[in-house]
């Protein structure tokens, strides 16, 4: 299983729920089931940006066509910010939209206590939310992580592009005031 985290608070026009991916490992595919509002749980690890929603700037990166070997856009963003903040630890969160363009995500095999990842290719647009650290931290995140779906059948863990001609990225991010771990 992968979740969408979509938890929108004091906001009841919104639909405050996440969407999943559940494997059907036998039959090398997937199915997406949206969670019932009041579902909070999670499995395994999630990198989450926590935010009021309300307007103030942002930051926007828009990118088409890979040119570089760096095949997965949130790791080319944490590389700069890694570089350019050398020594301190910076956080962004947002969301990102593949526009064009073919990625890699992975789903988690359902119905087992392992830990079994199964990749599939899926097809733009893609919605994609998740966080980005610049560099370690004693709370031992991941340098980035982001779930991404679509209501075309596409959910799961964003790994990197497949098509770097046709790939094109339209991402907002914000920057974190804090960095916290919280331990099921
Ligand atoms: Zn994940």
């Amino acid at each position: 299983m992968m979740i969408v985290v979509n938890v929108v608070l004091n906001s009841p026009a919104s639909y405050p729920g996440s969407i999943a991916a559940i494997s059907n490992a036998k039959n090398d595919d997937y199915y997406m089931e949206r969670l019932p509002g009041d579902d909070t749980g999670i499995t395994n690890v999630g990198n989450v940006l926590v935010s009021e929603g309300k307007p103030g700037k942002v930051v926007q990166i828009h990118v088409k066509k890979r040119i570089g070997t760096i095949s997965a856009f949130p790791d080319n963003i944490q590389q700069i910010l890694a570089k350019r903040y050398e020594g301190k630890i910076v956080g962004l969160g947002g969301i990102f939209l593949t526009k064009h363009g073919e990625l890699t995500q992975h789903v988690l095999e359902s119905g087992t206590t392992e830990v079994t990842f199964l990749y599939y290719n899926m097809s733009a647009p893609i919605i994609s939310a998740g966080a980005i650290v610049s560099s370690e931290t004693d709370l031992a995140f991941a340098p980035y992580h982001f779930h991404g779906f679509s209501h075309l059948k596409s959910c799961g863990h964003y790994h990197f592009d497949v098509t770097p001609d046709e790939i094109e990225y339209l991402g907002y991010f914000t920057p974190a005031k804090v960095i916290s771990r919280v331990k099921a």
